[in-house]
Parts: C-alpha cells; sequence; structure tokens
C-alpha cells in the first residue's frame, strides 16, 4: 500500500519529463553544400544561406524563434570566422526570428518595406485562426535587438570581387518587401518565399503582398538574373533553375488570367476555387489546399476592380 503513491508520483514525473522533452525536441539544421563557400541550412523555417567571405560571414533568414543559436552552431562547424551580416528576404516570423540570438553588431539588411513590417510584424494572411491571438512581436520581446539596421528600395551592392553580394527588389508578390539575394561570383540567387517552391504562392496581403503583381516580379527577376545566375535558393524547397523561375512566373501568370476572367464572367470566388484544378503541364507542382486557393481567388478578386 505504501509503494502505490511513489509509484503514481514516479509516473507523473515520467510523463512531465516527456511532455517537456516533446516542447523542446532536438533542432536539427541540415547542412547542404552549393559551393565551397556557400551552403543552404534546412530545418526550422525557411531555407538560410550561408555565405563564407574573405573576413566575415552573410547569413540569408534566421528561421523560427529559437533557431538563432542552432544556426550559429552548425555555422561554427563550417568556419571559425563570425557573422558579420544578416539579410532578411521578407519579413515572416520563419525568416527574420532568429535575428535576436545574434550578437548585436551584426549588420541587418532588408528591403525598406520589409523593415517596416518588421516593426509590426502582423501574421500573415490566412495564418492566424478567427479568435486566436497572433503570436507575439519577437522583436518588441527582445528589445529590438535584431531588427534592420539598413535598408535598400530597389538595388543595393554589398562588398566586392568575390565577396559581393546584390540586393534587388523586382515589386510586390509573396509580401510588399521580397529581397532577391544575389552571389554574382557564384551564380546562385535566394528567391525566399516569392519563390518558395512549386506551389500555388502564399499570397499575405497583410503585408503588401499581391496576385495581380506577382507574375510581373517573377518575369523581372527571370529578366534581370537569367543571363547572370544559373541556380535559385527557394523559400522552403529544393534548389531551381532559371527555368524553373521562368516557368513559375508563368504558372502565376495564367492563374491571374484564369480567376481574372472567372471575375469578369460573373463567377462567385468560390465558384471559381471550385473549378479550378492545376493545370497538368505543370509537373511537379503541389496540389493547392482548398484554403490557400481560395484566398489567393479573393485577393485577386479584391486587387481588380
Ligand atoms: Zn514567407
Amino acid at each position: 500500500m505504501k509503494r502505490i503513491p511513489v509509484l503514481t508520483a514516479l509516473v507523473a514525473v515520467a510523463a512531465l519529463s516527456y511532455a517537456v522533452s516533446a516542447q523542446q525536441a532536438p533542432k536539427v539544421v541540415e547542412v547542404e553544400k552549393l559551393k565551397d563557400n556557400l551552403f543552404v541550412l534546412k530545418g526550422g523555417g525557411g531555407n538560410t544561406a550561408v555565405f563564407i567571405q574573405a573576413n566575415g560571414i552573410t547569413v540569408v533568414d534566421t528561421k523560427n524563434p529559437g533557431w538563432g543559436q542552432p544556426i550559429l552552431d552548425k555555422i561554427k562547424e563550417l568556419s571559425a570566422k563570425p557573422v558579420t551580416t544578416i539579410i532578411n528576404t521578407h519579413t515572416h516570423g520563419d525568416h527574420v526570428s532568429g535575428n535576436v540570438e545574434f550578437p548585436a553588431t551584426v549588420d541587418v539588411v532588408v528591403q525598406e518595406n520589409t523593415a517596416a513590417n518588421m516593426k509590426k510584424m502582423v501574421p500573415a494572411t490566412g495564418t492566424v485562426q478567427p479568435g486566436a491571438s497572433p503570436p507575439p512581436n519577437i522583436f518588441e520581446q527582445n528589445n529590438g535587438r535584431g531588427m534592420p539596421k539598413r535598408t535598400f528600395k530597389d538595388k543595393m551592392t554589398l562588398g566586392s570581387g568575390a565577396d559581393r553580394i546584390d540586393l534587388y527588389y523586382f515589386g510586390r508578390g509573396h509580401t510588399n518587401g521580397d529581397a532577391w539575394v544575389l552571389f554574382p561570383a557564384l551564380r546562385v540567387v535566394h528567391a525566399g518565399d516569392i519563390f518558395s517552391g512549386k506551389n500555388l504562392p502564399l499570397l499575405d496581403a497583410n503585408n503588401g503582398g499581391s496576385g495581380v503583381e506577382i507574375p510581373n516580379s517573377l518575369a523581372k527577376a527571370h529578366t534581370a538574373l537569367g543571363k547572370i545566375a544559373d541556380a535559385i535558393i527557394t523559400g522552403h524547397s529544393t534548389e531551381m533553375t532559371m527555368n524553373d523561375l521562368q516557368e513559375y512566373a508563368q504558372f502565376n501568370r495564367e492563374f491571374l488570367t484564369t480567376v481574372q476572367a472567372a471575375k469578369k464572367a460573373g463567377k462567385s470566388a468560390e465558384d471559381t476555387a471550385k473549378s479550378w484544378t492545376m493545370p497538368a503541364k505543370y509537373t511537379g507542382y503541389t496540389a493547392a489546399a482548398p484554403a490557400r486557393l481560395l484566398a489567393n481567388i479573393q485577393i485577386i478578386y479584391n486587387e481588380t476592380k
């Protein structure tokens, strides 16, 4: 009889520690080597690029809250040089939150609309269920640490020679501040979530995203970068080619044209969503989730007068 409470307590402790360990699941960062001095770190949010330069390291995107230190730990395995610069492709929490875990001396560079968005950290369209409270603003929680220190509007060059990075903004799409980060010596560009993979894009109208502009912005990127880059680091998928980018621009253009024609014909957004299927020629594209499909159609309807 005496032993039962002890056993109960032991079971309770075991259950508790299990719950804690599930919460603190190990944060595994996987490394993919693209070039001798360019790596992609996967897991924990958007794809992170690590560019090792003569005197330091530039990091593009820093994943979800709590993933900054795992990124720093993994970088230590690749190089003893210090991280000097962070570039965020856009404002979303799965691309910027790790910023707060980097040394406060690190330079943070973003497109100017993204700097404005990061002050507010408004959740992306469709990501917070009605009635649920949005996640806290991680930069407010950390007294502004990790916030942008420098911005650009259309183009900015950082460094020179083998270390050079060119930042471009080609217009609205996923948000109104999607930066394209080109490593010219390596002919590789990080596109962030304006090209997150072969899929129906997330159009974040809350942060200036646009279904009408995304085909133009993607086409401009292809025109500007098509002859100076070979490979694209996507926001969340595998690496893509410039032909993949051209196809993705065309896919978004066709989607826009189809949806605008349906609106003109007087169809409701719901009916348009019901009748749309992924065109068979877009092989390898992920089937559209019904909620994403309807949201994108509604955004295009709202933008089309
Ligand atoms: Zn995003």
